[in-house]
């Protein structure tokens, strides 16, 4: 591990319970080294201390990022995110979700928000299967991008949709274990989904094989992850689904990312 010369002046905001069970007991399961990581500045910390909820056995990091420490992680925006780099290769991948969806939908079309739409593969490719699609990322570039091709990709976060917007679908891949507090993350999609929509939800799953292999070697890559406030396993999530509005009806592996996951809820409740 290597030795950080000057303290970090954007530090972690520590969690004060756990982001799933708000349980306030924990133990430290390990601390990475997080300086080779490609968004890594020297003024953030130099690890990344991994907690295991002792009430739920949620792992989590120590703590978030505020907003001055990730506008820093965004500065070095990874050049795979941007549409140019990625959208076209990622494009059969993307059409294969769609179509996974369509089909437990039993339907094709409608509105499709893709909250944190990165490279633009999974939005570009749900408006080319005839849904209108919204995508919202946090990182500009991107945005700009795909605007200028025509797409409604904003610059933004759940927050900044007007309150009366309702979608069909609505996509997190590979979003959620970025926000520091997913349950009102999806709590606030609920919002936004009308009764009966769905929801995808992509991330590493800490109970596959891919993940127990990559621990047995000290190689995997998901503990120096910068980026990521959160290592779930299928039960904690649908156990977080169930809690906030949703009932999972779907669960497959993913073709991009070792160890990854990807489940699809349905919202539950009859308000519109
Ligand atoms: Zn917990």
């Amino acid at each position: 591990m290597k030795i950080q010369l000057c303290a970090p002046t954007l530090t972690r905001v520590p969690y004060t319970a756990c982001p799933l069970c708000s349980g306030t007991a924990w133990i430290e399961l390990r601390r990475d080294d997080c300086t080779s990581h490609p968004l890594y500045q020297p003024d953030l910390p130099a690890t990344i201390g991994w907690l295991g909820c002792e009430t739920c056995g949620h792992v989590f990091t120590e703590g978030w990022f505020d907003d001055e420490a990730s506008a820093r992680l965004m500065e070095r925006a990874n050049p795979l995110q941007l549409a140019s780099a990625a959208a076209e290769e990622h494009r059969i991948t993307a059409a294969r979700l769609v179509q996974r969806v369509s089909v437990v939908r039993g339907a094709l079309g409608g509105r499709w928000l893709d909250v944190g739409f990165g490279n633009g593969a999974l939005l570009t490719t749900a408006e080319e299967f005839g849904y209108e699609a919204v995508g919202l990322d946090l990182r500009g570039e991107g945005a700009a991008e795909l605007q200028a091709l025509g797409y409604d990709a904003r610059l933004g976060s759940l927050a900044d949709l007007d309150a009366s917007e309702r979608f069909d679908v609505i996509s997190f891949a590979d979003v959620l274990e970025h926000t520091p507090f997913p349950a009102e993350t999806l709590t606030a999609a609920a919002a936004h989904l009308a009764p009966g929509g769905l929801l995808f939800v992509s991330m590493p799953n800490v109970d596959s094989y891919p993940w127990k292999v990559l621990d047995r070697k000290g190689a995997n890559p998901y503990w120096t992850e910068i980026e990521h406030y959160h290592n779930f396993s299928r039960e904690h999530l649908y156990w977080l689904l169930r809690r906030t509005g949703f009932e999972p009806c779907d669960y497959a592996v993913s073709e991009r990312y070792r160890a990854g996951m990807e489940v699809i809820a349905v919202r539950l409740g009859d308000e519109s």
